[in-house]
């Protein structure tokens, strides 16, 4: 799974589910990241205070 991190919402995304109404279009490309580290997600969740995309998120739910 390919995550893409914005870090001036400090947002993550799922790269695949990632769309317009997701809201990252104003995050400059330096802000913008890709990993698919879960790890590297988790670290940022849990202490850098990112959140996971409510839209991503729910597409995500859905499709299980
Ligand atoms: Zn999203």
């Amino acid at each position: 799974m390919n995550y893409f991190i914005d870090h001036k919402k400090k947002q993550i995304h799922q790269r695949q589910h990632a769309g317009d109404r997701c809201g990252f279009v104003e995050t400059p490309v330096n802000k913008r990241e890709f990993t698919d580290s879960a790890a590297y997600i988790e670290q940022l969740i849990t202490q850098k205070m990112y959140s996971m995309c409510v839209y991503c998120r729910s597409v995500q739910i859905i499709i299980e």
